[in-house]
């Protein structure tokens, strides 16, 4: 194997402040309380910056001044309404490169990652979304579709910047306001997009941005003058805020977690589907809610492809995610490593076998090595339970029949993979399989034309493509 020299990103590129304010109404202001929260680096443990906590009272003036823009921006037609947008998807290209470092400094992502991944997909959004501003009436939502009023949007932090595209751009296609809250360990993409915004003269009011912890993101979905909930995250908190909203005329969509089948046949292309398996799960660390954390193949050839896929990841290099080439980054948080850490340890105490590669890890930072488990059984939590973390199970089966049962055997449905070389059986699967998303020869795909949500516990709701638009119009 080729040894590489170290090629980091220069983070020079980008300007990070010691200290944030809130995003209201164009302005950046100081919070109403005293609270102060850190961001750090989790890579590093290093303190990136020191972020405001919203508090009611800020997000009720975040709120006022989505409501009084609400006016401004739902009057323009929707083709002064797509400059802007396209004024915003512009820049994000041409700051591309700072954005992807920013994301990578702050969240763990290797920068390969956030430069070819999450920051094309960001702009992507903005230009297709931008692309609808004024075709709304052709969207199949009837003649003259009217906006919901002020979408309060509460995002996680395994996809900051790129969660944040997904909810901004049809809301504001659509004609309404925003009032986000970014996760509390992520928060520096969201606040660089604040700025876009004003470099974009977007009026102020449109979108705001109220950083904070959870009550934050509580007090957005509980404002009374909020119109339409929009929240990604774990599927617990998703129950809380189904809860706090049931009852109101309030409008939400929920995307939860997933714990994804990856289902490979005895005629697949094995090679191709181990490097399918590695993007599956391996992608971002695992923090990806349609991971394909469950890997079904077919018992003919699971030595085969189990002795390929230890070779590829004994090529994995884990470590600096500004280095080049850094295919794993850094666990985004201490409390998720300890999460990944005791699901892992309860794998093993429950009976599956579980196999690293050899992987150095640095010392100071949050990592996890990619994690194999075999002789998993469907009743393990490490089946059934969101791991969020670089750990794929393996499960194995004999029949096509088999394979459907135990892949919808799961409170889960967000996403899916089938690998065969047989269209007739892949389409016979992709009709059998409870998933939002079915990738074919393929994983974690996605594209801003393409709807994407849940079934189950994953949440309800779509978003992106032509879908995308019904959660932000009142149909
Ligand atoms: P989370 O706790 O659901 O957080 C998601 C967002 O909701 C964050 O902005 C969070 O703020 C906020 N929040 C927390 N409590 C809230 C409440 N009561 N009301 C309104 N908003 C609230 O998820 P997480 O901490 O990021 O990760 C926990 C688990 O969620 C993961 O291990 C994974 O299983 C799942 N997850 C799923 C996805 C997905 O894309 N489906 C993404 C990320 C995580 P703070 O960040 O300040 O806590
Ligand atoms: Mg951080």
């Amino acid at each position: 194997m080729f040894e590489y020299a170290p090629a980091p990103e220069s983070r020079d590129i980008v300007d990070i402040k010691p200290s944030y304010g809130l995003f209201i109404n164009g302005e950046w202001v100081e919070p109403l309380g005293e609270g102060r929260d850190k961001t750090v680096n989790p890579a590093s443990e290093e303190v990136l910056a020191e972020v405001a906590v919203a508090g009611e009272a800020d997000v009720d003036r975040a709120v006022q001044a989505a409501r009084k823009a609400f006016t401004v921006w739902s009057a323009m037609p929707g083709s002064e309404r797509a400059k802007y947008i396209f004024r915003i998807a512009r820049i994000i290209q041409e700051r591309a490169r700072e954005l992807a470092v920013l994301e990578s400094l702050d969240n763990g992502k290797p920068i390969r990652e956030s430069r070819d991944v999450d920051l094309p997909l960001v702009a992507a959004h903005f230009f297709y979304y931008a692309g609808w501003a004024d075709k709304l009436s052709y969207a199949g939502f009837g003649p003259s579709p009217q906006p919901l009023g002020v979408a309060g949007q509460v995002i996680p932090w395994n996809f900051p910047l790129l969660m944040l595209a997904w909810k901004v751009a049809p809301a504001l296609a659509c004609g309404n306001t925003v009032v986000l809250k970014p996760a509390e360990t992520t928060p520096l993409t969201a606040l660089a997009f604040a700025e876009i915004c004003r470099q974009a003269d977007l009026p102020p009011g449109v979108v705001n941005i109220v950083t904070g912890a959870g009550s934050t993101g509580a007090a957005v979905v509980a404002h009374p003058d909020v119109d339409k909930v929009a929240f990604t995250g774990s599927t617990e908190v998703g129950r809380l805020i189904a809860r706090s909203v049931a009852g109101s005329r309030k409008k939400v969509t929920l995307e939860l977690g997933g714990k994804a089948a990856n289902i490979v046949f005895e005629d697949a292309a094995l090679d191709q589907a181990v490097e399918g398996i590695v993007n599956g799960i391996f992608f971002n660390q695992g923090h990806v809610c349609c991971a394909g954390s469950r890997l079904l193949v077919q018992e003919s050839v699971a030595e085969e492809l189990l002795d390929a896929l230890k070779r590829r990841l004994s090529t994995l290099r884990l470590g600096d995610p500004l280095d080049k080439n850094t295919d794993i980054g850094a666990i985004n948080s201490a409390a998720q490593l300890a999460k990944i850490r005791e699901l892992s340890d309860a794998g093993e105490a429950e009976g599956a076998e579980r196999w690293s590669p050899a992987c150095p890890i640095p010392d100071k930072g949050f990592w996890f090595p990619p994690t194999v488990f075999t002789g998993v059984a469907q009743s393990h939590r490490i089946a059934r339970e969101e791991i969020f973390g670089p750990v794929l199970s393996v499960l194995t089966f004999r029949t096509p029949a088999e394979a459907v049962e135990k892949a919808n055997n799961t409170p889960y449905g967000l996403s899916a993979g089938v690998w065969t070389e047989k269209g007739s059986l892949m389409l016979w699967m992709a009709s059998r399989l409870r998933a939002g998303v079915v990738w074919s020869n393929t994983f974690n795909k996605f594209d801003p034309t393409s709807p994407f949500g849940g079934y189950k516990e994953s949440g309800y709701g779509r978003e992106g493509g032509r879908h995308g638009l019904e959660a932000y119009l009142a149909v």
